[in-house]
């Protein structure tokens, strides 16, 4: 149960980045919620971050839009900005959380080993997961894609698999399965990070690197006129918040501020701050899974 002491209000989008607005080393940036003062039932996870004053997010340190590690130091990006929003209802400025780059195959794992609390990194919710670790969410829905060269001719996956062509994709991710499953003709070449895949695309050591949409656009919006994207979105992936499996409350919470965001004005501040600099603002928010 959350009961704000301190209601803070930070309504529309546009609205003015009032924490720790001065940038710069270490200071975690700036966010589009303010710190609120709530009271947590003993017991709690929550009452347990607020108490320790501080939360540590995994998340990604080499996608930009989502999880890009700046030259500050600290990481920026949409999942960044979700991850400060949560924090803020904690009563934990930016500049208190702790991150920690986790990449696609170790997320379940630094949840389960409790090095994270919480992790937020274009994180799919699937029931493979979810035998491992909770998710709250959706707050954002995704598609995998294909990106090649610039100068490519490949149309689509199924071009790609036509001509027995090659990927790049990161290792545990829904990409490679997906790819491995149900495009057999598609030889993956499977890399720790999707920042890993870039130079192999540019020396023609693969013909494509493939995973969500958003993802790829990023790195299409970072290297002018080098790569795009091609086909249509082939697959949906909901992006959850992962946390420690059976800690309903926590998952609650985090659901409640989700949904918060989406009527307040803060998802959208948070977009527009970040990957709505490139991509479209989504037609509806998706709609939170309270399973
Ligand atoms: N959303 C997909 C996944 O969770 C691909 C992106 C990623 O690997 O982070 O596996």
């Amino acid at each position: 149960m959350r009961r704000s002491k301190l209601m803070s209000v930070v309504a529309g989008v546009g609205l003015a980045l009032t924490l720790a607005a001065c940038g710069g080393d270490g200071d975690g940036g700036d966010s589009v919620a303010e710190v609120e003062e709530t009271e947590f039932d003993a017991g709690t996870t929550m009452a347990r971050l607020q108490e320790e004053g501080s939360i540590t997010i995994g998340t990604k340190f080499d996608q930009p839009l989502f999880g890009l590690k700046a030259p500050s130091g600290d990481p920026e990006g949409f999942d960044v900005e979700m991850g400060k929003l949560i924090a803020a209802k904690l009563g934990i400025a930016p500049g208190d959380i702790e991150w920690v780059e986790t990449v696609s195959e170790n997320r379940e794992t630094y949840i389960e080993d409790g090095r994270v609390d919480l992790v937020i990194a274009t994180y799919t919710i699937n029931d493979e997961r979810k035998q491992l670790v909770d998710f709250a969410g959706p707050y954002f829905n995704a598609g995998q894609m294909i990106m090649v060269l610039e100068g490519s001719d490949v149309e689509s996956v199924e071009d790609l698999e036509a001509r027995g062509g090659s990927v790049c994709t990161a290792r545990g991710s829904t990409p490679q399965q997906n790819i491995e499953e149900n495009y057999p003709g598609i030889t993956v070449e499977a890399a720790a990070a999707y920042g890993d895949c870039l130079e192999p695309l540019r020396n023609n050591q693969v013909d494509a690197v493939t995973t969500d949409n958003v993802i790829l656009s990023g790195y299409v919006d970072q290297n002018d006129g080098e790569f795009k994207l091609v086909g249509d979105p082939f697959t949906e992936e909901p992006y959850g918040i992962g946390l420690k499996k059976g800690d309903d409350e926590f998952r609650n919470f985090i659901n409640d501020v989700i949904e918060e965001s989406y009527e307040n004005g803060e998802w959208e501040a948070a977009w527009e701050k970040t990957a709505g600099t490139v991509l479209d603002l989504p037609e509806e928010f998706p709609t939170v899974d309270r399973y």
